[in-house]
């Protein structure tokens, strides 16, 4: 079972289901709100026992952020479709994931070159794959 925490640590969870692998995001609401890029998997969102009060921002008309209003860590996103998607960088190790590619680097930053050798996609998981 993986389990998350805010850097302040009033806002944890568990989740109570297999995760995939974790996918870095490089759009640039993801940069804007993380300080750089993300790295999220998904999870059904009835799986995700959240202990705290998470804030919301809409952050786009079909989506919304979540994070800590003590620490600002940023832990998760969602489009209302049924599954909740995890920051990785709020797990507790030892998480048993790895890294399956990286969506949107077509909006990366220009400070930085990911060569993970993991494929980047030009936007979404259909588009093409610019690198990698
Ligand atoms: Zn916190
Ligand atoms: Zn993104």
């Amino acid at each position: 079972m993986v389990q998350g925490a805010c850097l302040c640590g009033a806002v944890s969870y568990k989740v109570d289901a297999e995760l995939g692998p974790i996918t870095g995001c490089h759009c640039s609401q993801c940069r804007k709100i993380s300080g750089h890029f993300t790295a999220a998997t998904p999870a059904p969102k009835d799986a995700v026992a959240i202990t705290g009060e998470v804030r919301w921002y809409r952050s786009s008309p079909g989506a919304q952020r979540g994070f800590c209003p003590t620490c600002g860590s940023y832990l998760f996103w969602e489009e209302f479709d049924g599954l909740l998607y995890l920051m990785a960088g709020a797990f507790e190790a030892p998480t048993g994931l790895t890294m399956d590619g990286h969506i949107f680097y077509g909006d990366k930053g220009d400070y930085y070159e990911v060569d993970d050798g993991l494929p980047c996609y030009q936007t979404g998981r259909r588009s093409p794959v610019i690198k990698g």
